[in-house]
């Protein structure tokens, strides 16, 4: 089979998953895109995916991101940026990425404000909800509490658009129970912004349970991509 084919196959099996899962939860299908993780795979992919009909690609780091958003100016695509992101880099990020998933800081807010007004761009922002203990090690994403405040500051800020909220479920817990609380989260969140309905939720191996929790938005690599080049 060619690259193609097997991006093909991958992208199928992915959607007939969340046909699925979508159909348990009595859902729309629908309503839940699919975003491909880049991060690590060639440009060439990008440009198989394109083809292909994809149209929402997500990448985690700076550096690769710039470099591929350039090599495929020439394509239809909308750039997530779903990595953890240094404050200094924020206003660089705002220069070409369309949608920031993994906004958990005020400062970040003031970075790609900055940097979308500079370049005269509106970007559409998703708050990182952490779903760790307060106390984890490595925790990534905003505590719960700190959202409104969070939301405040975006919704104040003139070139950015508060979509909804964004979370990855915790390493070594059940994804059940973190995106069941990632539900109740987000319900909470959206009575007071009935705009933010977004919800990016779900990867590779926890995607149905997600879709169940009332995930628009999932977030996948390797199912459809295959192991990231270099991961062990
Ligand atoms: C890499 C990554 C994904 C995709 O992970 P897979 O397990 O390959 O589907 C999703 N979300 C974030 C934030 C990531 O960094």
């Amino acid at each position: 089979m060619s690259r193609a084919d097997d991006v093909r196959a991958g992208l199928g099996r992915v959607r007939d998953r969340i046909d699925r899962a979508a159909a348990e939860a009595g859902r729309d299908p629908a309503a839940v895109t699919t975003v491909v993780v880049t991060k690590f795979f060639p440009e060439s992919d990008l440009r198989i995916l394109a083809d292909l009909g994809v149209r929402h690609v997500g990448e985690n780091r700076h550096q690769e991101a710039v470099e591929k958003v350039a090599a495929c100016a020439d394509l239809p695509l909308t750039w997530h940026f779903i990595g953890g992101l240094q404050s200094n880099k924020a206003a660089a990020v705002a220069s070409y990425a369309h949608v920031v998933e993994s906004v958990d800081r005020a400062k970040l807010v003031r970075g790609l404000q900055r940097g979308a007004h500079e370049h005269g761009r509106t970007l559409e922002v998703l708050l990182q909800v952490s779903l760790d203990p307060p106390d984890a090690d490595g925790r990534a994403g905003a505590d719960p509490s700190e959202l409104e405040a969070l939301a405040t500051q975006v919704e104040e800020a003139g070139s950015l658009q508060l979509r909804g909220l964004m979370a990855v479920a915790p390493l070594g817990e059940d994804p059940t129970a973190a995106f069941a609380r990632l539900r109740r989260i987000r319900e909470e969140f959206v009575a007071s912004r009935p705009g933010a309905t977004t919800l990016s939720a779900g990867m590779s191996g926890d995607l149905e349970t997600a879709v169940r929790a009332g995930a628009t938005h999932v977030r996948v690599g390797s199912a459809i991509l295959g192991p990231r080049p270099g991961d062990k």
